[in-house]
């Protein structure tokens, strides 16, 4: 069979968004192959469901996430209208639990207009203004991000591999990729249960269908990897990112019980006590259907998939943490915040009132009985460097026939259609699309590719 052009490993909310644009911009073989039977199974789904503003990102040292939370707001604005999809802009107060981080507020302004923010979306407000407002919430003052909104991004997802499949993608559900070898001009990328293709048969949506062909590899003439958790592994095993390691973090959610959602009726974060840790305060937040949640803590955990307990088998745990690269790990493991913070997350993981406690930093009016469940946890995997340094922006390496995105954490969800436009005019101007023919007709909706590239390559302000 003809190889494929290009394969997508993910279909996640970044797989999906490249295959969206490369089937929008060229004709040809374009497939994603995701192990799940359907995209958004596991981040893009098990996230906080926040349009994250790009206030709190340094314009310097975040630039790329900053660039494409700030684009991608209005992208998913206007997609979510257009689509029927749910958008509820029910903004976030950011407070200032410590007087010393008052002047933290001040630099997110700063930082707000800076990345493109409008005057009009921030407010800096004082402790009464914040108590005026949200009459439960303490603080020494707050930014007001006012148009941070609530959405459902697993459906946002769907509905984008819905309009990739429309452009001709193909996305090959089911298949989990286990090894790739570099064969003369393309990839033979093995499936895990040699199966083959399976069948997603759901008449609510066009998403594909293709038919098992055996235990042949599937070839490509280029590989995107967008393997989220696995990213690093993936990128392992054709020889790239060998400098670099990941660690898993689960963001743990509770669910509030109705009747105490009118304590807060907006987003609450906290100024982050470790900004360059990836250990953040629970939240108060509030989800497009209305439900009202506390989290995520950041709990470390053996996997990108151990969604409950903290490994499956405590050999499981051991490797990870001693896996190779370890001079990473052996940096970290030295970083007595990092010590500190990781046991204070595990603390809140195996107790809800440990949990609660730390929302009543803010929330003082919270009881541990109002925390009636369990909410969907996520994992984030967060790339190490040599130095023992959790790496801030998003990774772009290039391999053989292949290209290798990993760290690609909040607010990744945010950013996903902007983001992934940019990568998609990378390759096309490293040469690596060049075997694709590209379409003459723009692009089906209203997202204009070169505008969105032109405004994320454009200097903050
Ligand atoms: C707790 C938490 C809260 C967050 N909240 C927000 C938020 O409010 N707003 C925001 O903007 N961002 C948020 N994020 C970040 C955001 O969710 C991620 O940046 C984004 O979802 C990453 O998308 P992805 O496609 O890279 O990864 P994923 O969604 O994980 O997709 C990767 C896909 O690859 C597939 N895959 C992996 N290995 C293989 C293989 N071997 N073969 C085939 N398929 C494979 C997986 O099944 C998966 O579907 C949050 C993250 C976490 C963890």
């Amino acid at each position: 069979m003809e190889p494929w052009d290009v394969t997508i490993v993910g279909g996640g909310v970044l797989g999906t968004s490249v295959a969206y644009w490369l089937a929008n911009r060229y004709e040809g073989r374009i497939a994603v192959l995701e192990k799940e039977v359907d995209v958004a199974a596991h981040t893009s789904r098990r996230n906080t469901g926040v349009v994250h503003r790009p206030f709190y990102l340094d314009p310097v040292g975040r630039k790329v996430f900053a660039r494409c939370a700030q684009i991608a707001y209005g992208m998913w604005k206007e997609y979510a209208a257009s689509r029927g999809l749910p958008w509820l802009p029910v903004s976030t107060f950011e407070v200032a639990t410590r007087e010393a981080d008052v002047g933290r507020l001040e630099k997110y302004l700063q930082w707000g207009l800076a990345n493109g923010m409008g005057e009009d979306e921030l407010a800096l407000l004082s402790e009464g203004e914040v108590r005026r407002q949200e009459p439960q919430v303490r603080s020494h003052g707050a930014i007001w991000s006012k148009t941070d909104t609530a959405v459902d991004y697993r459906s946002f997802t769907q509905s984008l591999s819905d309009d990739a499949v429309a452009a001709g993608a193909k996305f090959l559900l089911g298949n989990d990729v286990a090894s790739v070898d570099v064969a003369g001009d393309r990839l033979d990328i093995h499936l895990a249960d040699r199966g083959g293709y399976r069948i997603f048969n759901d008449p609510r949506r066009k998403i594909l269908v293709l038919v098992g062909r055996g235990n042949e590899p599937h070839r490509t003439r280029f590989l995107i990897n967008c393997a989220g958790g696995n990213s690093i592994d993936l990128a392992h095993r054709l020889g790239v990112g060998r400098e670099y390691t990941d660690l898993f973090f689960r963001g743990e959610y509770w669910e509030i019980d109705p009747a105490y959602h009118h304590l807060a009726s907006r987003n609450i974060y906290t100024v982050p006590r470790h900004p360059e840790l990836p250990f953040l305060d629970p939240h108060w937040i509030v989800r497009a259907d209305g439900r009202r949640e506390i989290g995520p803590n950041a709990v470390p955990v053996a996997g990108p998939y151990t969604y409950r307990g903290f490994f499956e088998d405590p050999k499981d745990l051991a490797t990870r943490l001693l896996g190779f690269p370890l001079r990473n790990k052996l940096r970290l493991l030295v970083n007595p915040d990092f010590v500190t913070l990781a046991a204070e997350e595990w603390a809140s993981s195996i107790s809800k009132g440990v949990m609660a406690k730390r929302a009543q930093e803010f929330l003082p009016a919270l009881r541990v009985k109002y925390l009636i469940r369990p909410g969907t946890a996520g994992v984030r995997a967060s790339v190490v460097d040599r130095g023992g340094n959790f790496v801030k922006e998003a990774i772009e390496l290039p391999g053989p026939r292949s290209y290798h995105i990993t760290n690609y954490n909040s607010p990744g969800a945010t950013g996903a259609p902007a983001y992934a436009a940019w990568i998609v005019q990378r390759l096309a101007r490293a040469g690596h699309l060049d075997h694709l023919k590209p379409k003459t007709a723009k692009a089906a909706g209203s997202w204009d590719f070169e505008k969105i590239c032109a405004a994320i390559e454009t200097p903050a302000s």
